[in-house]
């Protein structure tokens, strides 16, 4: 099956020092690959101690605006851009992240979980931490974290909504506690109007699967949560990657509509075959 493209909304430029490739080379892939629409959305700044190296900082902000400012003009025939940026939900540090988010007149902004407290469970450098944790005490510190960061209303967007299996850490396929932390962040979702990301990031990763896992999409499906589309590029390479995977898991439960967004209103698009 292939499906008409949607809106990719999760890439990544060099400033956040883990992300190869310039905004326009990324923009030109989108092109050769068939794409209409993409957006830019960089690891945003965080205040000043925290894991500084993983995320662009606050004065790269400017030269982040205007490198995405110019390849939007410079292609406005033949590609939407769109201004987003990939904020962490980190409690403590809202109010920054609310002050920032409000500097500039984005298109949207992401809003991701990436610590268990000062923990990144999702870097590889950390890795062995996992082994102090129970697996399912994880999980349901990890969507409990996203089931707040949908409560904070800071976001539109919640990145790659379970990223907590990134290395193939799973807990039991019985877990109470896991299902009942995943319904509360269901349901703080649907409360709150955010879109969820599905992410094809997880394809290439060890777990080896699309986020979130298709229990999810199809509670989500159920109570009527809109879905966006990421790849997480981190490379210009990656640009559109998986996303005919995507968009058949959101169809397989019954999900036909897919997000848009510009300045933080969101429209919702059909999902079509060519
Ligand atoms: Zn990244
Ligand atoms: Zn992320």
């Amino acid at each position: 099956m292939t499906y008409r493209p949607v809106p990719d909304y999760h890439m990544h430029t060099p400033r956040c020092n883990h992300a190869t490739g310039t905004v326009m080379e990324y923009a030109q892939a989108a092109i050769a690959s068939g794409l209409t629409e993409i957006g830019m959305s960089d690891h945003s700044p965080m205040p000043d101690d925290f894991d500084k190296p993983w995320r662009m900082d606050r004065s790269e902000m400017p030269g982040y605006l205007k490198e995405v400012e110019q390849v939007r003009d410079a292609l406005k025939e033949q590609l939407t851009v769109r201004i987003g940026l990939e904020a962490d939900f980190h409690p403590g540090t809202e109010a920054y992240v609310a002050e920032m988010i409000s500097s500039y007149n984005w298109d949207y902004v992401i809003g991701s979980v990436h610590y268990i407290g000062d923990w990144g469970f999702d870097n590889p450098d950390t890795i062995q931490i996992w082994d102090t944790w129970k697996i399912e005490d994880a999980y349901c510190a990890y969507f409990r974290l996203v089931q707040q960061s949908a409560e904070s209303g800071l976001f539109d967007i919640i990145g790659h909504p379970d990223l907590i299996k990134k290395f193939g850490h799973r807990p039991p396929a019985d877990s109470v506690a896991v299902k009942e932390a995943i319904e509360a962040m269901l349901q703080a979702v649907k409360k709150a109007d955010v879109t969820l990301e599905i992410s094809s990031a997880g394809l290439r990763k060890p777990v080896a699967e699309i986020y979130p896992h298709k229990a999810i999409v199809k509670r989500a499906a159920e109570l009527g949560i809109t879905f966006s589309y990421g790849s997480d590029a981190h490379a210009p390479g990656e640009v559109g990657h998986g996303s005919d995977a995507c968009l058949a898991l959101l169809e397989s439960f019954g999900i036909n509509e897919i997000a848009s967004f510009k300045q933080r209103q969101r429209t919702m698009q059909a999902i079509t075959h060519d």
